[in-house]
């Protein structure tokens, strides 16, 4: 399927370009755009829910195919935590989870972790089609770089064999979870 133009449920920079660059060719509309500056409301239990919350609530309002991600860091000791609560696990922002995260882990002994994510295109008629994908790595006892947001710094990537806080953009986007499930995505249309 091709489409000519998105909307992107989106006001985060970096995650439009991440977007721009795989689907090259096709108009990306962003949220200011749009004229929308509300918050939708992640009420979903799954990555994929969430995604097709904010994809569809766009795509009906502004009768425009609109493609929404969600995701999060999910840590194998603490049962997948946090989930698709990551940001929102502190209550405190970035710093505050980063700091929590590596409280909940002084005890247990499996820090091995991946980012996940999940991708939703939405048509205004409801149609709607997912993307998935994770990239593994590791829990750091400490901070390492200060590239990146979120848990970047805490993030040991097995496949960049290094923290996601020491990689650079290209070098992160080439193996992300959010890169893994666009193109995932794209090879469903
Ligand atoms: P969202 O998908 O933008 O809602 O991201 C949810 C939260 O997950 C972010 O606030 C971060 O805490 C965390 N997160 C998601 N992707 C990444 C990433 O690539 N690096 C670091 N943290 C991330």
């Amino acid at each position: 399927m091709e489409f000519t133009k998105i909307a992107v449920a989106t006001g985060n920079k970096g995650k439009l370009r991440e977007i721009r660059e795989i689907f090259q060719g096709v108009e990306l509309v962003s949220m200011e755009e749009l004229g929308f500056q509300g918050e939708i409301e992640e009420t979903g239990d799954s990555f994929r829910k969430n995604a097709k919350i904010k994809a569809e609530f766009i795509a009906r309002k502004y009768n425009i195919p609109t493609l929404a991600d969600d995701s999060g860091l999910c840590v194998d000791g603490l049962g997948g935590a946090p989930g698709v609560y990551s940001a929102r696990y502190s209550g405190g922002g970035e710093e505050a989870n980063r700091k929590l995260l590596l409280k909940q882990l002084n005890e247990v002994s499996d820090r091995n972790a991946h980012f996940e994510c999940a991708v939703c295109l939405c048509l205004p008629d409801g149609h709607t089609y997912f993307g998935q994908g994770r990239t593994y790595g590791r829990i750091l006892f400490e901070e390492e770089g200060e590239g990146g947001f979120g848990y970047d710094r805490l993030f040991y990537s097995d496949d960049l064999h290094k923290s996601f806080g020491l990689a650079t953009e290209e070098e992160k986007n080439s193996v992300s979870h959010r890169f893994r499930a666009l193109c995932d995505l794209k090879s469903r249309l």
